[in-house]
């Protein structure tokens, strides 16, 4: 019974209790093929066997100690991260809000360090998504999360997508850094061009502007690269991580350059849970397996195979699909009729697709699926669709 809990979310009523690889399972044992991986987190599956391992043996060891001590898990895979990335220093957080929540605060804190505490505005852009906190609605600038939450809180503005003009245009003596996400997921999977992001790099250079990305949803391999913005070679100054980070337990980062981070001196941000040693432990299996021989590798491909099958999808129900579109393994059916309809009929076939915005059904798998896992999925969608093709017709309403 869900009377208890707030009515935040319409769910539906199947439950599952169960999961195992790309598969969950409900209490009667039906096998659902779960093309979300609960929103781009069980990036290694459900009950991988190395996260299980790293994650029962430091819960035999240490659970938790606070950033007032040293957390070896927390340098170790600090450690990692920069050697794997354009970052020098990283903060902890338990969820991706919090994460773009430090890099907010690390850019402002920056331009304040250098005598320049005007500077606190931050572009960000049109059908952006960066987390349900007070600072990081106002971030996606979206009316729908922000309407009855009292003033949107200052130092936002959203500009188009994908517009260098205006965001050249946008530039001024109080802007602070450029913040967004190498591909939109809620926003409805829409990837910037890579020479977009190029282009802002050289803006906030010559502006002396930090660069952000949001790769909450992106990072972690999703896309085929460790993170999405590599496929572009334009490097941020600060960058939020999150979601596939932790595998399914939750954990965020803020990865910062040693310069973006010179501004956050002893005392000037904290948490309690963030970067604890359970949640460290099940990072660092993470990373194990996403750094492994040709896991990168693997995600390509496999993106190439989900890619390939929806296209074929597209092409076989024109009248509910109006084309596809995202990179890597996160993947996007713009659809003609309610993406509602099309994850419902999609759940009543058993696999699970997300909604986004501008009407898309959303695909993240697990990166650990197979081209066997995905043709399967493939019939399953191919039946719904076929369900939905066949009832009467009707208007599309968006949603
Ligand atoms: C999920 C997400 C967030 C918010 O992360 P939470 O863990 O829900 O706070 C922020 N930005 C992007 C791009 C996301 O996909």
């Amino acid at each position: 019974m869900q009377e208890h809990i707030f009515s935040t979310y319409a769910k539906p009523d199947t439950l599952f209790v169960r999961g195992e690889g790309v598969r969950l399972f409900d209490a009667q044992g039906a096998d659902y093929i779960d093309l979300t991986a609960g929103i781009a987190v069980t990036a290694l599956g459900h009950a991988h066997p190395h996260l299980v391992a790293a994650l029962t043996e430091q819960a035999g060891r240490l659970w938790h100690l606070s950033n007032v001590f040293r957390i070896d898990g927390q340098e170790r895979l600090a450690d990692r991260l920069c050697a794997a990335t354009f970052a020098d220093r990283v903060f902890f957080t338990n969820s991706g809000a919090e994460a773009m929540e430090c890099a907010i605060k690390t850019a402002r804190r920056y331009h304040w360090s250098k005598g320049a505490p005007e500077r606190i505005d931050i572009l960000t852009f049109e059908g952006a998504f960066h987390g349900r906190t007070l600072a990081t609605i106002a971030a996606g600038g979206q009316a729908k999360y922000l309407e009855g939450f009292g003033p949107k809180t200052p130092g936002f503005t959203q500009l188009p997508f994908d517009n260098i003009a205006a965001v050249r245009a946008a530039i001024g003596d109080q802007t602070a850094a450029i913040l967004i996400e190498p591909v939109q997921g809620e926003g409805g999977v829409r990837p910037a061009p890579w020479s977009f992001l190029r282009e802002l790099r050289a803006l906030c250079d010559e502006h002396g502007l930090l660069l952000i990305y949001d790769e909450i949803q992106t990072g972690m391999g999703r896309t085929g690269k460790l993170f999405a913005h590599e496929w572009s070679g334009a490097v941020p100054d600060i960058m939020a991580v999150a979601k596939g980070l932790g595998g399914g337990f939750p954990v965020g980062a803020c990865l910062a350059t040693e310069e973006a981070a010179s501004g956050m001196t002893v005392g000037s941000h904290g948490t309690t849970f963030g970067g604890n040693p359970l949640a460290m432990a099940v990072g660092n299996a993470v990373l194990d397996v996403v750094m492994g021989d040709g896991f990168l590798d693997h995600v390509r491909e496999m993106a190439k195979v989900l890619r390939q099958h929806l296209a074929e999808l597209a092409d076989s129900y024109p009248d509910l699909v109006d084309g596809v579109r995202g990179e890597g393994l996160l993947q996007g059916l713009k659809a003609r009729i309610p993406n509602t309809d099309i994850i419902a009929a999609m759940r009543e076939e058993r696999v699970l697709a997300i909604g986004a915005g501008d009407n898309v059904v959303r695909f993240a798998p697990p990166l650990v699926i197979t081209a066997d896992e995905l043709r399967e999925a493939r019939g399953r969608m191919d039946a719904a669709l076929s369900r939905l093709a066949a009832r009467p017709a009707r208007a599309a309403s968006g949603g």
